[in-house]
């Protein structure tokens, strides 16, 4: 079957690294060959590379084709993929500093030419906030440089197989550091796109190409890689531009280990250091010790590029992009900046050094300021305890949300675990990873949603119809009930898995009190199976997730047979306004505080009262400091939300 689509694409920033790489995991779960044609020219939609080198961006129109038996969820999937601006960034756009990664990179503060005077520092491209004082670690790995040798014919496939092996040792090296050092999950995302960069077809298919002429692999290596990084470098669009810095970084690895030459890492950078480089890769940066850099100056380098996203993510003062002459470089021994203006100076007298330690005092403070707020248990100026929790939706967020002070899971979106594999995930499964979780955050409540998935979000193994409206259509939880298959598994992992924590179910898309009878029938099914067959189980209390209008509408009929409501205000925003959550045209109707959505939050808050449930809010509009005092005047108990906005909705809380 032949099936293709016109679609526009509203990914911010458009298909670079993560959403690219995203976007080709999606297209890897179908079967069918998939293209892309962007202005007469097309890529693989399987290929990372390709598909960067197609420099799609945000607001272009594209064509996706598929070929194949499954063609036309494949091509719909993928267009829904580029259609939500979110796709393939990290929740909310924050990265762990809760600075918004994507507003930093539209507005570099200041520009990588601009002059030094003697009285003026120097400016380079803000890339990661904060100021820093610091002895500078140089980091200047010597140039690579391999000279060409011509192979005899019978030395060819020897040749090839090293190359393979060198390719597959970087790639090894490259997972190695997903698990160890401080990786955070942004920092596995980055990996995981240099990973594809390793992978793709179009570097290892144009070495293997020189090879086969009669190259030896290191030179073969060196020269496709270049050739790559300057292709990346010649688009326009800078997010694909810095992609270039990955491709030099992959190939480093792969040439210095066909030279059997040791990689000359950051190890041994000492605590407080300020990192200076004429360029760093991200490959470099996954491999240091992150927490004893102090600062990070480099000539090379932009807002956008992976190396200021960990930057961010770790909370390292950075300033890429930063004109000075490598000689002047390698001669500095101190360094001041502040990778939130830009500003450097080099050499800096006494006087310099001290406002620059004023100002680090001060933002300390600052931060410090607002993280004490993450230890607190927030109270209501009356007394009222108000829960803080976060929505996460894979294990390796439990730790930074932890640390950001979450008072345990309002949400945990169970759908990540079944749409990043290529088939549905068992029983034993599932159940290692919920007990993973409530061990981890116990005593404090984490609440499981059941799958929600629908022919929005497909997942391979499902086999979801064609729908002219996915939002309205088989999702949720009326999928589950229609295929016990998949539903009985996941809640029979969830009995198994509570005897290790607090664990709490709830349940997506309610839409008729019928619905929930179901699942509470077919989960004391899956109890009693259990038993007989002798397998511990817990008591995990059942709650329904609010956010369609008809929940709100029959909310007292529903509270009757709930344990708890939680209102997911992205839905039933979505619901109650008619309006797409997804269209970027209708945002002037997708708003949480709409008199008509405050209306049906305070009806489902009334219900609550009136059967002695508590009631929490887990979509966006949990963490917005002008919406939370209206949700707890109707009688939200807790709030869940990105780990980020933690510290900041305690400290609205209080103020209540
Ligand atoms: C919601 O609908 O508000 C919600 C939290 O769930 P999701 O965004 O996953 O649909
Ligand atoms: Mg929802």
């Amino acid at each position: 079957m032949q099936c293709e689509r016109s679609v526009t694409v509203l990914v911010r920033e458009g298909l670079h690294a993560r959403p690219a790489t995203q976007f080709v995991k999606l297209a890897r779960m179908f079967q069918s060959t998939l293209e892309v044609f962007r202005e007469g020219r097309s890529a693989d939609a399987k290929s990372s590379v390709k598909l960067m080198l197609l420099a799609v961006k945000e607001d272009d129109d594209i064509l996706i084709r598929g070929e194949g038996d499954d063609a036309a969820v494949a091509v719909e999937s993928l267009a829904r993929f580029v259609s939500d601006p979110e796709a393939g960034l990290p929740a909310t756009g924050q990265d762990a500093t809760g600075q918004d990664a994507t507003a930093a990179a539209h507005k570099p503060r200041g520009t990588a030419t601009r002059p030094a005077t003697p009285d003026e520092p120097r400016r380079g491209i803000a890339a990661g906030e904060g100021a820093a004082v610091g002895e500078v670690f140089p980091f200047f790995p010597p140039k690579l440089v391999a000279e060409p040798r011509v192979l005899n014919s019978h030395e060819i496939e020897a040749e090839r197989t090293r190359f393979r092996l060198a390719v597959e040792a970087t790639i090894a090296a490259l997972l190695g550091s997903r698990t160890t050092g401080e990786p955070r999950p942004q920092d596995v995302q980055i990996v995981d796109a240099l990973v594809e960069v390793a992978r793709d077809g179009e570097l290892s298919g144009a070495a293997d190409a020189r090879i086969l002429a009669g190259l030896d692999a290191a030179s073969a290596a060196l020269q496709a890689g270049e050739d790559l990084a300057r292709r990346f470098e010649a688009v326009s669009d800078p997010y694909i531009r810095a992609r270039a810095e990955d491709v030099r970084g992959v190939t480093r690895n792969v040439v210095l280990t066909l030279l059997g030459r040791k990689h000359t890492g950051l190890p041994e950078l000492p605590a407080g250091a300020i990192l200076v480089a004429e360029e760093i890769s991200a490959w470099d940066l996954a491999e240091a010790p992150m927490a004893r850099i102090a600062g990070i100056l480099c000539i090379k380098g932009a807002a956008t590029s992976h190396v200021a996203i960990m930057a961010r993510t770790h909370g390292i003062p950075t300033v890429l992009g930063y004109g000075a002459d490598v000689a002047v470089l390698r001669a500095t021994r101190r360094v001041a900046l502040d990778g939130g203006t830009g500003e450097v100076v080099l050499d800096p007298d006494d006087s310099t050094v001290q406002a620059f330690e004023a100002r680090i005092m001060q933002q300390t403070a600052a931060r410090k300021t607002l993280s004490a707020y993450a230890r607190i248990e927030p109270r209501t100026r009356d007394g009222r305890l108000i829960e803080v929790a976060a929505n996460l939706g894979s294990l390796s967020e439990i730790e930074p949300a932890l640390r950001a002070g979450a008072m345990g899971v309002g949400l945990f979106r169970t759908e990540l675990l079944f749409m990043e594999r290529r088939c549905l995930p068992s029983e034993d499964e599932q159940t290692a990873v919920y007990a993973e979780l409530a061990k981890a955050v116990a005593p404090r409540p984490v609440i499981v949603r059941t799958l929600d998935v629908g022919g929005d979000k497909p997942v391979a193994g499902i086999d979801f119809p064609d729908e002219q409206n996915p939002f309205l259509g088989w999702r949720g939880v009326r999928m589950c009930l229609d295929r016990p298959d998949i539903f009985r598994p996941q809640l029979r992992a969830l009995l198994r898995a509570s005897v290790a924590g607090n664990i709490k179910v709830m349940v997506p898309m309610i839409a008729d009190v019928g619905e929930l009878r179901a699942v509470k029938a077919l989960f004391d099914e899956c109890r009693a199976e259990l038993e007989a067959e002798q397998v511990p189980v817990g008591a995990p209390e059942i709650g329904v997730m609010m956010e369609t209008p008809a929940a709100a509408l029959m909310a007292d009929e529903i509270a009757a047979e709930s344990a708890f409501f939680s209102i997911g205000t992205n839905d039933l925003t979505q619901y109650v306004m008619a309006a797409d959550r997804l269209n970027p045209r209708l945002a002037g109707l997708s708003r949480p505080d709409h008199p008509a959505v405050l209306r049906a939050v305070d009806l489902i808050c009334q219900a609550a009262n009136k059967a002695g449930i508590w009631v929490g809010v887990c979509g966006e509009a949990a963490a917005r400091e002008d919406l939370i005092p209206e949700f707890i005047r109707l009688g939200v108990t807790a709030l869940s939300m990105s780990p980020s906005s933690i510290a900041r909705a305690k400290k609205c809380v209080i103020g209540i």
